[in-house]
């Protein structure tokens, strides 16, 4: 089984483009400003998939993936 990953967002680099809860809904949510909050650190085995391509979708380079 793979290990959960740890997410980390850097608040401040965030804009709100909002691709990132678009596209991982189950990972990342809006918070009443429109940007990034994270729903979860810790990242399911079943959820990695859909951090990532949240992560590597984000403009900003706002959310990172610390540890696998
Ligand atoms: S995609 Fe990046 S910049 Fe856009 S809301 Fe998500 S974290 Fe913020």
């Amino acid at each position: 089984m793979a290990c959960a990953v740890k997410l980390r967002l850097e608040g401040e680099r965030c804009a709100g483009h909002g691709r990132c809860y678009e596209l991982a809904p189950d990972v990342f949510g809006e918070d009443e400003r429109g940007h990034c909050r994270l729903l979860r650190e810790d990242v399911p085995a079943e959820l990695q998939e859909q951090a990532r391509l949240g992560v590597s979708n984000c403009p900003e380079r706002a959310i990172e993936i610390e540890s696998d």
